[in-house]
């Protein structure tokens, strides 16, 4: 498999890609589409998803959690990692999932559209340790419907690791407030028509 990075720095090397290939086609959204959202670089994204495994590795995780379509692969990739299995949340009326369903609301950001998600009992055990993955953070939306499923469960979530946070945004920092571990790979303090600027030292 290609190698990427020479000395580890995962996060260098995700700054540079969304540098050279992501594109901001409306204000305050991020297309990263030809290595994340419909392309995906399988071996560049599994180099960065090991960072996930170095800021977590001293916890037991039991399952990763994380929601359709995109935090799929992101979570996956870590998955192999944690050595662990992933569940995801499905989003919309899940007809074939009966009621055996802890469900939550999210507001998307993307589409601007309130939608269901749900994820069937079973999956989730009381006490399960959870580290939840998605490819993006903005206002948090998606983010608290899974603690929220998790709690639903009685299910303890170890912490967040989110590929790419707008840390300009209220998500991230409500959360952290509120006790959440989010461990974001970039970090964005500014998007606009003059680029892209990363929070330093993250
Ligand atoms: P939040 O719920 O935190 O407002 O938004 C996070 C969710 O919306 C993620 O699951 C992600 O799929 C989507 N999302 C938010 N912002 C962006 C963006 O700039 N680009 C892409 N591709 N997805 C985004």
């Amino acid at each position: 498999m290609k190698k990427y990075s020479e000395n580890g720095d995962f996060l260098k090397i995700l700054e540079e890609r969304i540098l050279k290939d992501g594109q901001v086609p409306e204000k305050d959204v991020l297309k990263v589409d030809n290595f994340v959202n419909q392309r995906i670089d399988v071996a560049f994204l599994r180099e960065v998803c090991g960072e996930f495994y170095n800021r977590f590795k001293n916890e037991k995780i039991d399952k990763i959690l994380t929601i359709e379509a995109s935090g799929i692969a992101i979570a996956c990739m870590a998955a192999q990692y944690f050595d662990c299995d992933v569940v995801f949340a499905k989003k919309g009326e899940a007809r074939n999932m009966g009621n055996d369903v802890y469900t939550a609301k999210v507001t998307s950001f993307t589409r601007n559209r309130v939608y269901d998600l749900s994820v069937g009992r079973r999956h989730i055990s009381k006490g399960d340790r959870l580290l939840i993955i998605d490819d993006f953070l903005a206002e948090g939306s998606a983010l608290s419907s899974l603690c929220s499923i998790a709690g639903q469960a009685e299910a303890e979530v170890v912490g967040a690791g989110i590929l790419i946070e707008k840390a300009y945004m209220t998500g991230g920092r409500e959360l952290r407030e509120k006790g959440l571990r989010i461990e974001s790979l970039a970090m964005i303090d500014r998007m606009d028509e003059d680029g892209i600027v990363f929070r330093s030292g993250n």
